[in-house]
């Protein structure tokens, strides 16, 4: 029988073939193009997704273009240059402190702009077994944050992520756990309240990713408080998308409507140069003169920081805008959100001649 409130329903009638979708909405001519020709991510929605692509920006998110299959100035399959960095099949460790668990390849929805779109979509997505990856864990005792990526964690069955977290929580050196997901945006039935009680038992910290405010639907908003009273801390991440939500009004409101629902607004990333991206991504500046539209005139709270992730596995660099801020003799002329200058007298720095 079918039941569209039960996520494994979802994940089994996930839409991925152009007749399917084509069932519920019209594509363009150019769309069909792209289904036709092949994108090097497989295409892939949920039925809850599907039923939101009357908004054009989500439309924009998900559906191929051919624009997908040219490889602009810059851009790679591993633009942050993870695979260099493969500790074990499911582990990355590129920074001391902190490794990245690739526990599954599965997502329930494509985003066309993903950073690891060389492995999304493209096995099984079956996951364990992880013994090697806790072993290496369990050495590298330098070792405080686990970051457990994919694809989406959230779309392993409870078993499999309560094995993998109490394995992680037993490594004493291991002081936080986080779970990177788009599931509440894409497949929000499957915040269980089963779901939300393993997640608080083994303290883990959420990092949601979220893409525009049509998001924020009753489903998603209602998954989102769910595990807000379980306690679970939640931070979001934004891609900054050309044509999807690379304008100031958007972003405002989405960051309000995650702030509304407990999720503080985190990072706003640049778009990553993964290949076939060159048309979802917007110039730096762009991204600075938003930023800076957001520092005033929403609250703080809601404003996250813009990154870039530095290609080759720099790690995240904050951008502020360099005429931001600037230096008089004994002062620091800084410009607000509206583009007017202020003073703060900074002697002191000056006279340690710095
Ligand atoms: S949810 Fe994340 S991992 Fe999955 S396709 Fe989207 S960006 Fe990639």
């Amino acid at each position: 029988m079918e039941c569209s409130s039960d996520w494994k329903w979802q994940i089994a009638n996930r839409i991925t073939t152009r007749e399917q979708l084509e069932a519920l909405i019209e594509l363009t001519p150019e769309e069909r193009a792209a289904f036709d020709g092949g994108t090097p991510l497989p295409f892939a929605v949920t039925p809850y997704y599907a039923a939101l692509l009357g908004n054009a920006a989500l439309r924009r998110t998900v559906i191929p273009t051919d624009a997908e299959r040219h490889t602009g100035a810059g851009e790679l399959a591993d633009p942050l240059g993870e695979e260099q960095h493969r500790a074990t099949e499911h582990l990355i460790h590129t920074y001391p402190d902190k490794a990245l668990f690739l526990a599954t390849t599965h997502c329930s929805t494509h985003c066309r702009y993903c950073t690891r779109s060389r492995l999304v979509g493209k096995n099984s997505g079956a996951s364990p077994p992880f013994a090697e990856s806790f072993q290496y864990l369990e050495k590298h005792t330098e070792i405080r944050d686990v970051l457990v990526s994919g694809g989406d964690p959230l779309t392993l069955p409870d078993a499999t992520l309560d094995a993998l977290l109490s394995n992680l929580r037993k490594i004493p050196h291991i002081r936080t756990v986080r779970i990177g997901s788009k599931v509440p945006a894409v497949l929000p039935m499957r915040i269980t309240e089963a779901l939300c009680a393993l997640l608080r038992k083994h303290r883990v910290w959420l990092s949601l990713h979220f893409t525009h405010p049509a998001e924020l639907t009753p489903e998603t908003r209602s998954a989102c408080r769910r595990l807000s009273d379980h306690g679970i801390a939640m931070v979001s991440q934004t891609v900054l998308l050309k044509g999807v939500n690379d304008d100031s009004q958007t972003l405002a409101d989405l960051f309000y409507g995650l702030l509304e629902t407990n999720v503080k607004p985190y990072y706003l990333l640049q778009c990553d140069p993964v290949r076939g991206s060159a048309h979802f991504r917007t110039p730096v500046e762009k991204g600075i003169g938003l930023i800076r539209s957001l520092h005033g005139r929403i609250s703080g709270l809601a404003v996250p920081q813009y990154v870039i992730d530095a290609p080759g596995g720099g790690g995240k660099v904050p951008i502020l805008g360099t005429e931001q801020i600037h230096r008089e003799g004994n002062e620091i002329i800084v410009v607000n959100y509206e583009g007017k200058a202020f003073r703060y007298p900074d002697t002191e720095a000056r006279a340690k001649g710095s």
